[in-house]
């Protein structure tokens, strides 16, 4: 990334993709400058994005908007995302996440999917600014995602506040964190005001001279708090210095910082209509746009010319900015980076030794069968008529036999990937981790058995898995109905009835993100550990002590 920088060349993939999945919103705060009607991308544009993405290696995708809610295709976007790999985070004003809809986002693994919450401050402050009533909506949503993961047993998941200081909260400010904490937030970030060049106040958030010595004092103690830990100020995630610098950006003091800004290294932002866009240099986020994902290919689009004229007004920018999510702090000098850069390289080399060093050693055979559970949806239900409509809903149940009449449907339900993300839907990633344990861990499985309570063919990247297991020198066996025979040739070579999963003892299943043992009765399924925050080897080994290894 750095080398990027320095060349102005795209010799690395952006760290995330941000979308203005709308534009529009249900709110009108009195400081929002990107709230209003626009073009947008489709479901199947932004699905489509969404795999040029992942394929060019982009690792974070952040949907925004105007209100990304607003879209109720919203969680069908983000389950691709997820199914494709990638890392979620979500900024929404929360007003809009009912139950039901906090229960679709709560089928997604709580370390896929983190969620920004817009908070400005207490009831008082936060509907002065964003309108009569929005605090207890915002605050009725975050409690229906909490309560739906909780619905699922799910872990804690990432919650945030982004709670913007302002005049309105400036005296309550640390309350107001320490009450947020008191209601189980994940974390704090803190956003500052960006001038408007049409009212210079904000709509009255700007702080006036008198405000300063306070807005002062709070920073310097709450980047003090930062640093020690103590106090709920702890909860921000803002850098130490970047809460220092917070004054001099009120009071015009703030000069250039030697460090630079990542804008158009980092991150590829892409407004509701297709542009892509950018900071110009004044803060203008989405002044002009370099390029078009209607019509060109993402990856085109990240090495034009076009982008790279852009960089060079951001390498060159001299505005005091204070965008933190441009990890400005970041610098170009050598210490960081090269630390950066030897963990980067470490990483690969790390988990080589630790295959090389597993194979060395001999694996201690488990009599237990892998069951990956791809897909936690059974062929067999009917449902297919969902398909047709353009707001399908994910989970949405597919039958073979209207599969059979209706191959446009299958297509299309196989082109979002998204037929299967109520449940299960478990991906490369963590069928790697999976293995990668059992490896370090020194276990071999008896075999890998894909599909378990659902037909494999629903996973889109199915013969992706099975080449993994193939790889990995397993004997992989694939369980899918015919149907899907033809769109995964690899998969079709291994191919088992639905029925004939193995279900007696032996069986190691990892469902959704959890590793479950049914060593007796498959009645007694336990759930014993979860694969994507545990080490599936240790889980496996409690479940399977040494001296069962051979006899179970
Ligand atoms: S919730 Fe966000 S997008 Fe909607 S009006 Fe407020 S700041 Fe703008
Ligand atoms: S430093 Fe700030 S103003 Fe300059 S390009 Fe980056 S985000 Fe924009």
């Amino acid at each position: 990334m750095w080398a990027s920088r320095a060349l102005v060349r795209s010799l690395a993939p952006p760290d995330w993709l941000s979308v203005n999945v709308t534009l529009r919103c249900n709110l009108r705060c009195v400081m929002c400058t990107t709230c209003y009607d626009s073009p947008e991308l489709t479901t199947r544009e932004l699905t489509g994005l969404l795999d040029e993405a992942a394929d060019m290696g982009v690792r974070v995708f952040n949907p925004l908007g105007g209100e990304p809610l607003v879209r109720e295709d919203l969680e069908e976007v983000i389950a691709h995302a997820v199914a494709r790999g990638m890392f979620v985070t979500l900024t929404t004003n929360g007003t809009l996440l009912r139950p039901e809809r906090a229960a679709r986002l709560a089928a997604l693994p709580p370390s896929r999917l983190h969620v920004n919450l817009s908070l400005d401050g207490d009831a008082d402050a936060h509907d002065r600014v964003r309108g009569h009533g929005a605090f207890a909506r915002a605050m009725a949503g975050y409690r229906a995602l909490r309560d739906a993961d909780a619905a699922r047993g799910n872990p804690v998941r990432t919650i945030r506040a982004n709670v913007l200081l302002h005049r309105g909260n400036l005296h309550g400010y640390e309350a107001f964190l320490a009450w947020l904490e008191a209601e189980g937030f994940s974390g704090v970030q803190q956003l500052t005001l960006f001038r408007d060049e049409s009212d210079a106040t904000v709509g009255g958030m700007w702080f006036t001279p008198e405000d300063l010595p306070v807005l002062d004092a709070l920073c310097a103690r709450l980047a003090d708090a930062r640093e020690t830990g103590i106090g709920p100020a702890r909860l921000l995630v803002n850098a130490p210095d970047d809460l220092r610098a917070v004054p001099r950006y009120y009071r015009d003091g703030l000069t250039p910082r030697d460090a630079p800004c990542w804008a158009g290294w980092k991150e590829l932002y892409v407004n509701a209509d297709g542009r892509a866009v950018m900071c110009d240099g004044t803060l203008d986020f989405l002044a002009g746009a370099y390029g078009d994902v209607r019509r060109q290919a993402l990856r085109d689009i990240w090495r034009s010319d076009a982008l790279r004229a852009r960089r060079q007004v951001v390498k060159a920018c001299t505005t005091p900015c204070i965008q933190g999510c441009y990890l400005r702090r970041e610098s170009d000098s050598l210490p960081p980076i090269a630390g950066a850069l030897a963990a980067n390289a470490a990483r690969p080399v790390e988990a080589r030794v630790a295959r090389t060093l597993a194979r060395l050693r001999p694996p201690r055979p488990l009599d237990v069968t892998l069951v990956f559970e791809a897909s936690a949806r059974t062929s067999d239900d009917a449902g297919l008529e969902a398909l047709w409509r353009p707001d399908v809903a994910p989970g949405a149940r597919v039958s073979p036999a209207a599969l059979r009449a209706a191959p446009e449907g299958l297509r299309r339900a196989w082109e979002r990937g998204s037929v299967d993300t109520d449940r299960g839907f478990g991906g490369e990633e963590l069928l790697a981790k999976v293995l990668d344990d059992l490896d370090r861990g020194g276990l071999r499985p008896r075999a890998l058995w894909i599909g378990w309570r659902g037909d494999a063919g629903l996973h889109p990247a199915l013969d992706r898995l099975v080449a993994l297991g193939e790889r990995r020198g397993l004997d992989v066996r694939v369980a899918m109905t015919e149907d899907f025979a033809a769109l995964h040739p690899r998969a079709a070579a291994r191919r088992v009835d639905v029925a004939g999963v193995p279900s007696g003892p032996c069986r190691v299943v990892t469902w959704d993100a959890r590793v479950l043992t049914d060593p007796h009765d498959r009645r007694q399924t336990r759930i014993v550990g979860n694969a994507w925050e545990e080490d599936a080897a240790e889980v496996l080994a409690r479940a399977y002590p040494p001296s069962t290894s051979s006899s179970v």
